[in-house]
């Protein structure tokens, strides 16, 4: 039996979360759902100053997978580690994968390396006018992450896999990247190569995404293309996010805990269910996962029982309740 952890988090994760629960439990009886408790009302709750606390992370790692809600961080230089961030380094998670699927737009899977590049956050201030940053690229967590998108590709029959860089530029960093990515797609004849410079990238993307099938790149351009990605998906509230490591998975939806309507039961709920179809998938139940993501995308395209932000008056519970009568009308 599998066992997947789940954490509500903050805001409206404890709306998202546990109408997703319910879905999941009718759909995939099998599985067993653990509540994990994470994210700023812990942290209020328990008095200490941690968003995640160990025995929650020993408990994460035991899991199977992760469902994770959002999660919110207090700002200011003595305020603790991210959820997110916490997990990832705990559990190794190093592939960031983000598919962006909506009908007659776009259907990309964007692979992102997770723990490399300018987000080591390594940076000086060495005077007063000049800070430096450090970008880390590895031929370890190159390897690794083109393994896992071409691994994908290939499974998945996905046609062409487009490695994004700017080597030209940077002629270390990116040509590492770059020349291990080249050596792990000439294992994989099946799978198209092609490569291009990220700011061409990002032109192609807007004009025309539908050239794209699966992306491979680095930490800091993966974070920014993927908004772009969602910007053409039309709406923050429809991407699901899956972060992979040799033993461990977590998946989430992208957006945040949206404190400005938290409370008020009309979050959208399609990130953090497309999320656990990603899941799913990743646990083996691929017939479920279909289902769950084909019934989602129907209520979300044809605009039936949808939350405001897609333009409905539905509540959460409401598209909730649609997906799942969907799912099992079929
Ligand atoms: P946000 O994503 O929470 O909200 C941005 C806007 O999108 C808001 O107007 C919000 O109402 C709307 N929105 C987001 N999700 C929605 C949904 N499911 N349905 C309908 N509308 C939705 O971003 P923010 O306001 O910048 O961040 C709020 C908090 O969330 C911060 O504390 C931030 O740290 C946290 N955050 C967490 C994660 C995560 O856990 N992965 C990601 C991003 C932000």
């Amino acid at each position: 039996m599998a066992k997947v952890g789940y954490i509500e988090g903050d805001g409206i994760g404890h709306e998202i979360v546990p109408v997703t629960i319910e879905i999941l439990e009718k759909l995939v009886p099998q599985i067993e759902f653990i509540p994990i408790e994470a994210g700023l009302d812990y942290m209020k709750k328990t008095g200490k100053n941690i968003l995640i606390g160990e025995e929650a992370l020993e408990l994460a790692a035991s899991c199977d997978a992760v469902l994770k809600g959002p999660t919110e961080t207090p700002p200011g230089p003595r305020s603790p580690k991210s959820v997110v961030v916490t997990l990832r380094q705990a559990l190794d998670l190093y592939a960031n994968v983000r598919p962006f699927q909506y009908p007659e737009k776009i259907d990309v899977i964007l692979v992102r390396e997770n723990t490399e590049d300018l987000y080591k956050g390594i940076e000086y201030r060495i005077s007063r006018g000049v800070a430096i940053g450090v970008r880390v690229i590895t031929r370890e967590g190159s390897q690794r992450i083109a393994e896992y998108a071409y691994e994908m590709a290939s499974r998945m029959k996905r046609r062409k896999v487009t490695i994004i860089h700017k080597a030209t530029v940077m002629k270390e960093t990116c040509g590492l990247f770059r020349e291990t990515c080249l050596e792990i797609a000439s294992l994989y004849p099946e799978v198209e190569t092609e490569e291009m410079h990220v700011d061409t990238a990002a032109m192609e993307l807007v004009l025309n995404p539908k050239r794209f099938n699966v992306i491979l790149t680095t930490n800091m351009f993966g974070d920014i293309l993927s908004d772009l990605c969602a910007g053409i998906v039309g709406s923050i509230g429809l991407c699901p996010s899956a972060n992979i490591g040799e033993k461990h998975a977590m998946f989430e939806a992208i957006h945040g805990s949206a404190p400005d309507i938290a409370g008020k039961g009309i979050a959208n709920p399609a990130g953090i269910i497309l999320a656990a179809a990603l899941m799913l998938d990743h646990l083996g139940y691929t017939t479920q996962a279909k289902k769950l993501r084909d019934a989602t995308l129907k209520v979300v395209t044809e605009k039936v029982k949808v939350t405001p932000d897609l333009g409905g008056n539905a509540t959460t519970k409401e598209m909730a309740e649609e997906i799942l009568r969907r799912i099992m009308d079929e």
